[in-house]
């Protein structure tokens, strides 16, 4: 495999599994590695290995994710991806990311298979406070955004999340030890949820099942959404106002409970939350007239929080293919004039396609999301947003 028949044709789970999983060999090919690492946790060292659960965990993964997964040492089973196009692993797990987006239908158990390949791979349960965590292999910025992106879009997995970023740990700032950071999930959760119902690592499952007591008692951490604030705050340098941080919270729980309450709502239930998210943290420009107007000639301030009022649009449109076009790359924020005269006729063409191109041209990503979402690529992608406005 490598990494353009990767790209092109590999399946949402296994993109989810590379993205999660992949490392750089010093010959500069990627590999998606899960190890046996018995480590100083007392649990592991019950665990007898037989030689041919290495082999039947790496057929069990080649299966499923269509990768040849073979073991490579005395404690590591991996797949390697030929790096043909001398990628490094930023581009690498950028171009991964940007291949995940067009395939995120949601219809197939969206946040379960992202929980399998987030955490089957690697890490280790803590029995004591009863989560299992894993060490994010890439620390980027660029990679946590994606990787929050993709947790974004789930139903409700990021709220059984928690997330203990290495910037933020205590022994990183004073320089005692450089952690990468860490995802953690609800033990007894994942277990009964992602472990059980497919066993592809034999090893890791025995650990819990040996253990099936000590899992404690399903419970949120419910300390995701705080987290990623007050990483944003100190590292990505957006200060948000506590007025900002205090409606993004209630809006992000708000909707988690929503989707608690009503299952049947979630597409719903997630593109609140995804567009909550989008009006607290993106920054209070109209990307469809700032070269044109000032905001206070197109919008008024609200009281609330004392910023203008802005609305969300979905690039692609929503109602085209509700499922796939929710996800935070296909969403800009536009002034209410702006975002009116995208309905169909009440303004002049040459306004609508003018209100798109700059649109498409706020974010890389945009642009990215749409040119992927295209069935036709002779078409502009300025013209096909254009014929999607209904
Ligand atoms: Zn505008």
């Amino acid at each position: 495999m490598n990494t353009e028949n990767l790209l092109k044709k590999a399946s949402l789970e296994t993109l989810l599994a590379v993205f999660f999983n992949s490392s750089q060999k010093p010959n500069g090919n990627f590999a998606v590695q899960t190890n046996y690492r018995k480590g100083t946790s007392k649990y592991f060292e019950k665990i007898i290995l037989n030689p041919s659960s290495y082999q039947d965990t790496a057929k069990r993964l080649s299966k499923k994710y269509n990768l040849d997964f073979k073991q490579v040492s005395s404690t590591i089973v991996e797949a390697e991806i030929i790096n043909e196009r001398s990628y490094t692993l930023d581009e690498f797990t950028s171009a991964v990311y940007e291949s995940i987006l067009p395939k995120l239908t949601f219809a197939t158990n969206y946040d379960i298979e992202l929980a399998k390949a987030l955490f089957v791979f690697r890490g280790s349960p803590d029995f004591t406070l009863s989560f299992y965590s894993v060490d994010l292999k890439h620390p980027s910025e660029s990679y946590n955004d994606n990787l929050f992106k993709l947790l974004l879009s789930t139903d409700e997995l990021l709220s059984r999340l928690n997330l203990n970023f290495r910037e933020l740990q205590p022994e990183y700032v004073n320089g005692i030890a450089k952690r990468n950071t860490q995802i953690r999930i609800n033990l007894k959760w994942y277990y009964e949820n992602v472990a059980k119902t497919e066993i592809l690592n034999e090893f890791k499952y025995d650990v819990m099942a040996q253990n099936y007591t000590n899992l404690g008692e399903i419970r949120k951490p419910g300390s995701f959404e705080e987290r990623w604030i007050l990483y944003r705050q100190s590292i990505l340098n957006r200060q948000l106002s506590s007025s900002e941080i205090n409606s993004m919270r209630d809006a992000l729980n708000f909707t988690s409970k929503e989707a608690e309450e009503h299952p049947e709502n979630t597409f719903t239930v997630r593109n609140q939350k995804i567009v909550a998210y989008a009006r607290e943290t993106f920054a209070d420009i109209c990307v469809g007239c700032h070269h044109k107007y000032h905001i206070k000639d197109r919008s008024f301030l609200m009281p609330r929080n004392n910023r203008y009022y802005f609305e969300i649009n979905h690039v692609i449109p929503y109602a085209n293919d509700s499922k796939a076009v929710d996800v935070l790359d296909n969403l800009v924020k536009l002034c209410p004039i702006c975002h009116r005269a995208l309905t169909p006729n009440r303004a002049f063409p040459e306004l609508q396609k003018e209100i798109i191109k700059n649109e498409l041209d706020s974010r890389p990503e945009v642009k990215q999301f749409v040119l992927s979402k295209m069935p036709n690529p002779t078409l502009s992608p300025v013209d096909y947003i254009y014929g999607l406005l209904k």
